[in-house]
This record gives C-alpha cells, structure tokens and sequence, in this order.
C-alpha cells in the first residue's frame, strides 16, 4: 500500500483526499519509482480544484513533476536507486501521477537527476523552472547574448517568471520584470530584475507597434500581454511564448514580424523530447544559482497540496510550492 492523493468525480461530485492504494492499481509502465518530492504546476493548480478540463480519466492520481528514486526497472537505462526527474507527458493528466509515494513511470520519460540538485531542489524547479530555461534556450538560439538588451518577463512573480528572471540575470542580461504585485518588487529584485514595471501597463489593447524596448521577451500570460509585448520588441528581436496566464487569445497583428523581423518562439515543455530536457536540466544544473532557489519556495505536505493549489488558483503564491511526499 502506499499514500497517494486521489481526485475522483463521480455522481457524488469532485473530491480530491489523500489514501491508501493497492501498488497493484498503478497503471502500467517499466519503472517503478519512489517520489520523494512533487510541486504544484499551474496545471496541477487547475486539477486539483477542478477548475478546467486537465484530467482526462478518473479517478486520477496527479502531479505533473516528480523527483526521486527508482526502485524497479524493466527499461534499459534505469535501474533500482538511480535518482530521476519527472516532467510532464500527460502524467497527471492522463496517467497517474507523482503527488504519490509510488509511481510507475515510462522509462523514456525520466531524466537523470543533476547531481548538483536534491530532489526537493528539482521540485522547486519543476516544470515551471524547466519551460523557463527551455524559453532561454529558444532566446539563444535566436541570437540572444549579453549585451543584447534589455529583456522583459512577464508573470514575474510565478514559477515560470521567478526562475526565467533569476537565470537570465545570471547569465548578464538586464531583466525587466512585469507583475501585479506590488509587494513582490523585492522579491523579484532579488532574483535579479533589473527594473520592475506593473503589468498594467501591458494588460490593455494596444497599438501594433509601439517604441521599441525589448532585444527579447519571455511571456508566460499571453492575451494583450504577449500583444504589447511583440509591439515593444526591438528590430530582430525575439519573443518567447509559454503561457496563458491572462488569456489563450492573441489580440496581435503581423505587423512587429514583417516590418521588424521580430521572431515568435513558442515553447511546449510536454511533448519536449528528451534530448531538449537533458539540455534544459544540464543548463539548469551549471546556470540556477541554489540559493536564489531556496527563496522562491515554500514547501507543504501531501495533505497540503489541495489548500496550497487553491491559493495558487487565487494568485496568492509567490514562487514555487513543493510537496514533501
Ligand atoms: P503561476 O501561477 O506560478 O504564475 C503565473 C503568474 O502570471 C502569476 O504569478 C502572475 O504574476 C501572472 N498572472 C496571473 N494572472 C494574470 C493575469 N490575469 N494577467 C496577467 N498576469 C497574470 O504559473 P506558472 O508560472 O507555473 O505558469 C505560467 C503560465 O505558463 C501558465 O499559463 C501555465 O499554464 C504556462 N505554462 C506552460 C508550459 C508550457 O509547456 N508551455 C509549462 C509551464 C507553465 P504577477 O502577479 O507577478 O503578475
């Protein structure tokens, strides 16, 4: 038996509650694993408060991430003790998940564990660390460097935005951060913006092109966000997209591509084949300071998960959150 939080709807409703199940209920796969550490996603926060469609079969075990050990392996290149990391590939969604204290895994799916992170290290990254160093990679490979200019993050104070402002700071970009937390400047600071502006400022319809600002951008919001933000990117500058945090929709026009060569990165960490994440986690390994980390978390029990979901639902989080499995 092993403790694992369960989401059920049926005629009674949606439940969400942490039990006991049989190991024999796990869905199949080729590696068993022991998660020592889970964290709560965006996505995760939708699941667990049942507010959009993210859980395709029922009962559902979430947890998008998870980071631990392997105990069984039927695959090649794991065996019992090896430490992994777990992101995304519709688990949670469509195959039981890490918020669990057994877990089977595809083998293919699972990425070595840095040796410079503890699981609980990886968890504060999760995938939310993880796209933001995938929107990195996506700046860099289209000419981004130091020196380029200034760059902008939206969604500052979420876990795509903390982790994105701390690591292009560290690689010696002047990072502007966009929020809508007052009370989080310091915070964001700390993590190495630059400046901090009011996400007011990007919320609203703008014009298609405005004054140019931005040698690139990580947008985790969309909507009028990801609009202004392409209308205020520099001649060849970049934009990556990961998210929608204000909106699916992209109120924009064709006019910051063909009049300023301006590139739009989208950026899908599920379906990221493995040699990208191995990329993405090595690159997170050498270029994520693990102190400014520590100041991005808070860390909560397996029976704290659902509570601390609906604060993230209610923007009331700062950071990241892990579950302590
Ligand atoms: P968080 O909830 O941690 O952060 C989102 C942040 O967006 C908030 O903290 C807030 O920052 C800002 N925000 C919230 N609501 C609005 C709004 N209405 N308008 C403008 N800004 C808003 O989420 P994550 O950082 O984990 O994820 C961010 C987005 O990226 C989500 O949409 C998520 O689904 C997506 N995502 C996509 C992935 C992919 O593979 N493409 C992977 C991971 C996440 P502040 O208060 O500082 O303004």
């Amino acid at each position: 038996m092993f403790k694992a939080l369960l989401l059920e709807k049926d005629d009674a409703g949606f439940r969400a509650s942490v039990t006991e199940l049989d190991e024999a209920r796990l869905p199949a796969a080729d590696v068993l694993v022991a998660p020592e550490y889970s964290t709560l996603n965006y996505k995760d926060g939708l699941a667990l408060t049942n507010r959009a469609p993210v859980v395709r079969n029922w009962p559902m075990v979430p947890g998008i991430d998870g980071a631990g050990t392997v105990l069984e392996s039927s695959h090649p290149d794991w065996k019992p003790g090896d430490r992994f990391v777990h992101n995304g590939w519709g688990v949670g969604e469509t195959h039981w998940g890490c918020l669990a204290q057994r877990a089977r895994l595809k083998g293919d799916w699972l990425v070595r564990l840095p040796a410079a992170f503890t699981p609980r290290q990886a968890m504060a990254i999760g995938t939310a660390g993880y796209t933001a160093m995938l929107c990195v990679l996506a700046l860099e490979r289209h000419g981004l460097h130091p020196g380029s200019g200034e760059v902008l993050v939206t969604g500052a104070s979420g876990g795509v935005g903390s982790v994105a402002i701390a690591l292009l700071a560290r690689l010696g970009h002047r990072v502007v951060a966009a929020s809508g937390k007052p009370q989080s400047a310091g915070y964001l600071q700390t993590l190495g913006a630059a400046a901090v502006i009011d996400r007011a400022e990007l919320a609203a319809a703008g014009k298609p092109l405005q004054k140019e600002r931005w040698a690139a951008v990580v947008d985790a919001v969309g909507s009028h966000t990801l609009a202004n933000a392409l209308a205020q990117t520099r001649y060849g500058g970049v934009v990556a997209a990961c998210g929608l945090a204000q909106g699916m929709d992209l109120p924009s026009s064709v006019a910051p591509f063909i009049l300023r060569g301006v590139t739009l990165a989208g950026v899908d960490s599920v379906m990221a084949p493995r040699a990208l994440r191995e990329q993405a986690w090595a690159r997170l390994a050498s270029d994520l300071d693990p102190a400014l980390l520590e100041t991005m978390v808070e860390e909560v029990a397996l029976d704290g998960a659902v509570a601390a979901a609906g604060r993230l639902m209610a923007g009331q989080v700062q950071g990241r959150v892990v579950v302590r499995i």
